[in-house]
């Protein structure tokens, strides 16, 4: 019989080699996104389809099953962090063999065409031309969710993906606590007199201006120009991995806070790649935590520090330098107040700080019901609409950009991923507070750009933990408690309340 060390090391061996393949997927998929030529979709999906194929068998081999029979039963020797290592992996192998391989390609191929589809049919509005495809690939995740297993609903099974130990009724609960804040909160700022000027939206900025200075406020921050770029895609995201990060942004040359924050944003995901442990590259210990954890990154980059008046007291000098005469006149508490605007708004990714989670959570219910078959693809559109005026008071004016087809998420089959984006918001703002204990001078630091002891907080407390521990004991090591949206409460009422006069 193998001893434990022997079997322990074969299996990693087997694990990085999934992760690269995984790595490879990542890759097409960044190039399907960036610089692929349109025709190049049927081909790209084969491609992929292989690739994700591959994963799948090396990550199911009988060779993997022995080795995890073999470590699970043992007299263990290992460490608690190789431990926690066995534990993800045999978490991964366990949701992989539950999917027959022929699934896994269909969804896929599926997965591909419909995103094709999606870009055609956004473009004209026409949910007509993307329901079918949209219904095929729901019917298909339907069936992984029920190999995978739940207890409550099908949705359940999916959220699991993105965030472990998450169910529909625990973020029901947490997402209905948030929106006693948010909703008295949107309606004082409403009415309150404190209007932002949005005059220099009549400018031009133009976009390797804003590229330059996206790459420029980066590197101040402390995100690796030699291990990352940054390209053009319709919807930003950021992939790729420790010494390879690859982030991308959408630029509107009249309003450049768009492309700005959304660059900041994907910089905090790409800044969580960056951060973890050389030494545990491919396998879980350098993976994230959760989709919701990776998220906590990016908005508090994006939102808790990057809108701040102090990150701008710093950055502003530098914004004018690349846009002077262009910002002539606007001043920095001008620009500070202009974004964090909060309105009633359409588009998801251009929604403000606050009204973001009304975004989600609309989505959530949607997905709920999707999931539950109280509504159908069909229904989409109609239910859309209706929670978009119950909730932020406007009727959609199409269904392409502005309306129910504007996200790539249904378009990818990732459906369950939507609250991962608020559990973000909520962890960033738990952190934010320790953080704000822990580093009596943080907003002295952030204004004269000394990101330091804030990066090596995050690194130490988030990013090189990887999958080691639950989220909830995660978030007890780093904060003292369990997620609790409190903090998230306090941080929206604070700094909305003062910024606005209400
Ligand atoms: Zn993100």
């Amino acid at each position: 019989m193998m001893d434990t060390r022997t079997a322990y090391e074969a299996l990693i061996k087997e694990y990085k080699a999934v992760s690269t393949l995984g790595s490879i997927e990542g890759l097409l998929h960044w190039d399907l996104q960036t610089m692929m030529p349109r025709k190049g979709a049927v081909i790209r999906a084969d491609q992929m389809a292989i690739i994700s194929g591959l994963a799948h068998q090396k990550l199911t081999s009988d060779k993997v099953r022995d080795l995890l029979g073999t470590l699970n039963t043992a007299e263990n020797t290992l460490s608690d962090e190789e431990r926690a290592n066995l534990r993800e992996i045999d978490r991964d192998f366990t949701r992989a063999t539950k999917l027959p391989q022929e699934l896994v390609e269909e969804l896929t191929r599926q997965r591909s065409k419909c995103h094709n589809v999606w870009e055609a049919a956004r473009e004209a509005g026409d949910f007509s031309k993307f329901a079918p495809d949209l219904e095929k690939l729901v019917d298909l995740t339907k069936q992984q969710a029920e190999c995978l297993g739940y207890e409550d609903t099908p949705l359940d099974a999916l959220i699991d993906e993105y965030e472990p130990g998450a169910t529909a009724a625990s973020l029901t609960t947490m997402f209905n606590e948030a929106k006693k804040t948010t909703i008295p909160l949107l309606n004082k700022i409403l009415g309150s007199a404190v209007k932002a000027n949005f005059d220099f939206q009549k400018q031009t900025f133009p976009q390797p201006k804003q590229k330059a200075f996206g790459e420029e406020i980066t590197t101040v921050i402390g995100f690796d120009k030699l291990g990352s770029r940054l390209d053009s895609a319709v919807h930003p995201f950021c992939s790729g991995g420790r010494g390879d990060i690859r982030i991308t942004a959408r630029y509107n040359e009249h309003a450049p806070q768009q492309a700005i924050f959304g660059i900041i944003h994907e910089t905090g995901h790409g800044l969580y790649e960056q951060g973890v442990r050389e030494d545990t590259l491919g396998t879980p210990l350098s993976q994230p935590l959760s989709y919701g954890l990776h998220e906590s990154q990016s908005r508090m980059w994006e939102n808790i520090i990057g809108r701040s008046l102090p990150f701008w007291k710093l950055s502003y000098p530098i914004l004018t330098k690349y846009f002077g005469a262009e910002l002539k006149g606007v001043s920095v508490e001008d620009w500070v107040l202009a974004i964090n605007h909060v309105e009633q708004s359409f588009v998801r990714v251009e929604a403000d700080e606050l009204t973001y989670d009304l975004h989600i959570i609309l989505r959530f219910e949607i997905e709920r019901e999707l999931f539950a078959g109280t509504i159908s693809v069909a229904d989409l559109p109609t239910v859309w609409n209706k929670k978009f005026e119950d909730y932020l008071g406007l009727t959609p004016p199409n269904n392409g950009k502005e309306g129910v087809m504007q996200d790539i998420h249904w378009a990818m089959g990732s459906f369950g991923y939507f609250p991962s984006y608020s559990v973000g918001n909520i962890a960033a703002a738990q952190f934010w507070a320790k953080m704000k204990e822990d580093m009596p001078k943080l907003e002295q630091q952030i204004e004269t750009g000394d990101f330091k002891d804030i990066l090596n907080w995050l690194i130490v407390n988030v990013h090189e933990q990887g999958r080691r521990y639950s989220r909830d004991d995660l978030m007890k090591r780093a904060t003292g408690t369990p997620l609790d949206v409190k903090h998230y409460a306090n941080y929206l009422t604070e700094k909305f309340t003062k910024l606005y006069r209400v």
